[in-house]
């Protein structure tokens, strides 16, 4: 496939034609050059023939200095010198004296005095010397035609060789200067076309072949398999280990690709961290396999070793069922799907797939826009008592709220920060935010702040929480720090051991959600939890589902067990309350006791609870919602 985005051909032919064009006007030029020089020769080598012939008739002839004495009188004819008649090239010749007078004329026998071709003869003219004197003048007529042919003829022939050789020269050298252009032109060509750190074909060429490889598709009736690949995570890469090593590792990784797909398949370097690769129906199939491999293996270059991993989006177009820029857009919806869905791992399009990472892109955006302009809000729903039904804390729950009012849930908009890595600086701003809160609060109100598996990550998570605590100024036992099973995948123990740092903080923590998800008892005793939040849908299915409620029993038991407090979730009817009650439940938290509430209604539901509470202390003689009551 890639020839045919080779260099155009050069019309040689132009070179060729131009060339021959040269060579017959050489040869005209040559010709009319030969002749004047013909002319010339011709001239010469007639003049000394006459020369010759008048030297041997004066030596021919002792009686030519008195004949040319004697005056001539109408008597004396024309004399006769009795020589021989002169032969070729001697046509004739003929004596005068010192008066001009003919004296002697002397023909070729049977030829005529006029040359038979008067271009090719010549009259000679020689002055007669006797005795130191001149007598008078012989005139001879040489005929030069056939030295002219002949010396034409050798003419002819070397400005011909001569010319052919010129012409060779020419073209050998116009030839040279030709290949050289299109040489130069081939590698400007080449430098356009590729990429100058990787010496892969660049954009502008993955686009031409694109299109190519559409117009065969729509020709052959074949598939077009386009794959567009993008390194996770290279920008931090590049700011990590600097310019140089990112640079190094795009050409190896480059390279991999290049030996990976082979050259049944186009790999090229569109931008920066993303490369495409176009393969037919055949090679298409294994591709899948061949990318992901290509990563498989870590990257070693001197003293470093990384590990790369890339999105992968994949599209396909048979018979024109695309035109080439749909399909290149279909396969970067399906790499932008990859990548929201957290990068490492290839995704080919179709269009269900793609509406649901659009909303997955545009909740991304959402977010982002969010952390920028501080659009976030906390909410916070009441914990009580499960017995007193007292107030006892307040779980904080993040809102997102749109431009457009449109409000997105934290089940919705929490996993995507995950994904783009913005949870760490929204988790943080959410317990900020939650500790400032809760300081204003009364001392024997506590507060629970969420914490994303995630949040473990960056290694500095218990140097934060403690800065924050300072920074508020809250008494870190009135914290309380939520975590779900997902700490438990993969390695759990870098994440227990922040949990500890994070108690000897002096914060609590809480397994939330518990009942659902892995509810593997192993880590119940390998982590010692203050809290375990049992999950609302297990509060629910103990409505009518006797098993569930006998396992509720008995997780209590084993929460009691490990010396930990139970705050059941979910309640929403009086049943529940009661039930989470009678089980031994330590706190309640639900519908039944109140939804999450913004910060301004904050003020009213402490202070008519602890109203309620001074009623409940004084036996009933204090009003609800006294100013006296609280301070918040
Ligand atoms: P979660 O931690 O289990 O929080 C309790 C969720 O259950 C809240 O939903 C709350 O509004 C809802 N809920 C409470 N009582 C009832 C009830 O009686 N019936 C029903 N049907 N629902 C009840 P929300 O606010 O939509 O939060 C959903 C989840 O989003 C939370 O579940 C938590 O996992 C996550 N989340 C919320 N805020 C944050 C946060 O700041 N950081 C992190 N990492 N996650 C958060
Ligand atoms: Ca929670
Ligand atoms: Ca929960």
């Amino acid at each position: 496939m890639l020839k045919a985005f080779g260099f155009r051909k050069t019309p040689h032919f132009l070179a060729s034609a131009f060339l021959s064009c040269i060579g017959v006007l050489l040869l005209v030029a040559g010709i009319n050059f030969a002749r004047g020089e013909v002319d010339n020769l011709v001239q010469q080598q007639a003049s000394g023939l006459a020369h010759t012939w008048s030297m041997q008739v004066a030596g021919n002839a002792p009686q030519l200095p008195e004949l040319l004495a004697t005056p001539r009188g109408n008597s004396h004819p024309l004399g006769s010198l009795g020589t021989t008649a002169p032969s070729s090239p001697i046509l004739g010749f003929r004596i005068y004296d010192l008066n001009g007078d003919l004296r002697v004329s002397v023909d070729q026998e049977g030829t005529p005095t006029a040359a038979p071709n008067p271009g090719y003869s010549t009259q000679v003219t020689l002055p007669i010397i006797s005795g130191g004197k001149n007598i008078g003048t012989i005139a001879s007529d040489v005929d030069t035609s056939a030295i002219h042919t002949l010396l034409m003829n050798a003419a002819l022939k070397i400005g011909a060789i001569f010319s052919i050789a010129i012409c060779i020269l020419l073209s050998m050298s116009l030839m040279a200067r030709i290949s050289l252009r299109q040489e130069a032109l081939r590698n400007t060509n080449r430098v356009m076309q590729h990429n100058a750190m990787t010496g892969m074909p660049n954009q502008r060429a993955f686009l031409e072949m694109l299109s190519l490889s559409h117009s065969q598709e729509i020709a052959q009736h074949t598939t077009t398999n386009l794959f567009l690949l993008n390194l996770d995570r290279f920008a931090h890469i590049n700011e990590r280990m600097g310019k140089t090593v990112g640079d190094m590792l795009l050409r190896l990784v480059a390279e991999r690709l290049r030996l990976a797909c082979g050259n049944a398949v186009v790999s090229t370097h569109i931008s920066a961290d993303t490369f495409g690769i176009i393969a037919d129906e055949k090679t298409g199939k294994r591709m899948h396999k061949t990318l992901q491999q290509v990563f498989s293996q870590p990257f070693n270059f001197g003293q470093n070793v990384v590990r790369l991993s890339a999105s992968i989006g994949a599209a396909t177009s048979t018979a024109g069922h695309h035109s080439s820029e749909q399909l290149h857009r279909n396969a970067e919806l399906a790499l932008r799907a990859a990548k929201t869905n957290g990068g490492h791992q290839l995704i080919t399009y179709d269009s269900d797939t793609v509406v649901k990472f659009q909303e997955i892109d545009r909740v991304a955006t959402v977010v982002e826009d969010a952390c920028q302009n501080n659009d976030f809000e906390l909410h916070y729903q009441p914990v009580v008592d499960s017995t007193t039904r007292k107030l006892n804390s307040f779980e904080a729950l993040i809102r997102l709220t749109t431009s457009d009012g449109e409000t997105i849930g934290p089940d919705k908009f929490i996993p995507i920060a995950e994904r783009i890595g913005r949870i760490e600086e929204i988790g943080l701003w959410t317990l900020r935010e939650a500790c400032r809160t809760v300081a204003g609060l009364p001392r024997h109100i506590s507060m629970a702040v969420n914490l994303s598996v995630q949040q473990f990550n960056s290694g500095n998570l218990v140097s934060e929480v403690g800065k924050i605590l300072k920074e508020t100024r809250v008494d870190p036992g009135r914290i309380e720090l939520e975590v779900t099973e997902g700490i438990m995948i993969g390695d759990a123990d870098p994440v227990f051991d922040q949990l500890t740092e994070l108690q000897g903080l002096g914060v609590k923590i809480a397994l939330d959600d518990f009942g659902t998800g892995y509810s593997s008892l192993n880590y119940l005793w390998r982590f010692n939890f203050d809290k375990l939040k049992i999950d609302q849908a297990f509060i629910r299915a103990s409505d009518h589902n006797s098993k569930a409620r006998a396992l509720l029993a008995k997780i209590v038991e084993v929460g009691r067990m490990l010396d930990m407090k139970i705050t059941a979730e979910g309640i929403e009817t009086e049943d529940h309350a009661v039930r989470a009650a009678e089980l031994g439940c330590d706190y309640s938290q639900g519908y039944l006791f109140g939804k999450a509430i913004p910060q301004t209604s904050l003020a009213s539901v402490v202070i008519s609870e602890f109203a309620e509470y001074i009623r409940l202390q004084t036996g009933g003689q204090a009003k609800a919602g006294t100013d006296q009551a609280v301070t918040v």
